[in-house]
């Protein structure tokens, strides 16, 4: 989820592009790394499937700057810290970030169909905000 910010001038959002920051590489990453790339892709292609949204790839990330991202291509990145975290949050993030691949900014219509996939999320938002990334 990467910041976005409103422009009152043009009414627009824009993402702000920074460059994610890596975790270190250490044996509990590489077992959460492991754990992560055998329960994330299956999770994300079944609620993608559900809701009829289509990606073109997604990777584990060691990031500590997101949980989740999406390109402009339609990849789909996830940090494989989501596998810590209870189920609920981890569809949270993964269907924000399938609605990414519809609206590629924060604005009106994204929060719309966020709601519609998820009605809890600002419950769920606020809920993820309590787990660090570090
Ligand atoms: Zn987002």
């Amino acid at each position: 989820m990467p910041r976005v910010f409103f422009n009152p001038f043009t009414g627009l959002y824009y993402f702000l592009r920074r460059k994610p920051r890596r975790a270190p590489v250490t044996p509990e990453v590489e077992q959460l790394r492991a754990q992560a790339k055998a329960s994330l892709p299956p999770r994300l292609k079944e609620l993608a499937d559900e809701h009829g949204f289509t990606y073109n790839r997604v990777t584990i990330k060691n990031n500590i700057s997101n949980w989740g991202s999406c390109s402009v291509r339609g990849n789909i990145n996830l940090n494989l810290r989501l596998v810590t975290l209870p189920q609920p949050l981890q569809d949270y993030v993964m269907l924000h970030e399938l609605c990414h691949l519809k609206e590629m900014n924060h604005g009106p219509k994204f929060h719309a169909l966020l709601e519609s996939l998820c009605p809890n999320h600002r419950t769920l938002e606020k809920e993820l905000r309590q787990y660090k990334l570090r």
